[in-house]
């Protein structure tokens, strides 16, 4: 087993290091309707602890302040949407946010592959399935097969970060990499306050 569970928050004994991977499982993607189910997140060292909510009380402070803290970075890939949960469920602001699909999309434009699954076989040569992607995350308890997929989501974000972070640099493209992360964030808050991005930034 290569993951621990939790129950409405971290433990106090849980150690982030400087970069830590998150994913969140959700009812659904829609953050007003679907409701925040389990939290991945990874230190530098050391296995995947999953925090599981029951639905009833979101109140996790020692997960919110890593994810707030500006000397922690966030790895997530594609957050977009985790990040709205989180400010809704958890009431926390991700800062020093990275993103491993936006990330490769820059890295690796010779691609149009970019999935999670993608990344650890063409970066890592590690095979990941997403045979749970659809799976009911709000079950009471949930399944062997369902945390070790969920702690899979978080297992292998450094290192791909790692590799990315080489193509970013030898490509110039790191600079660029930052914007993009930030226009995930600064998205995601403008969705937040209720505004369509798809929209907003059209001319007519
Ligand atoms: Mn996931």
């Amino acid at each position: 087993m290569n993951f621990t569970l939790h129950h409405h928050d971290l433990p106090a004994t849980f150690k982030p290091g400087k970069i830590v991977a998150v994913d969140c499982e959700m009812m659904g993607l829609d953050p007003r309707r679907d409701r925040l189910c389990l939290v991945q997140i990874k230190g530098e060292k050391g296995n995947a602890h999953l925090v599981k909510f029951d639905g009833k009380k979101y109140n996790a402070p020692r997960l919110k302040k890593i994810l707030e803290d500006k000397n922690i970075q966030k790895i997530f890939h594609f957050g977009a949407k985790d990040l709205m949960f989180l400010s809704i469920y958890l009431d926390a602001w991700v800062v020093n946010y990275y993103d491993t699909k936006i990330a490769s999309r820059l890295a690796r434009s010779f691609s149009n592959e970019h999935g999670l699954d993608d990344l650890a076989s063409a970066l890592l040569g590690v095979k990941i399935s997403k045979q749970q992607q659809s799976t009911d995350w709000g079950a009471e308890t949930l399944t062997d097969a369902q945390l070790e997929y969920a702690a899979g989501d978080v297992l292998h974000l450094h290192a791909i970060k790692k590799k990315l972070d080489v193509m970013l640099k030898r490509e110039k493209r790191l600079e660029l990499a930052e914007l993009a992360f930030q226009n995930i964030l600064n998205n995601a808050a403008l969705e937040l306050g209720g505004f369509d991005t798809g929209r907003l930034f059209l001319h007519h």
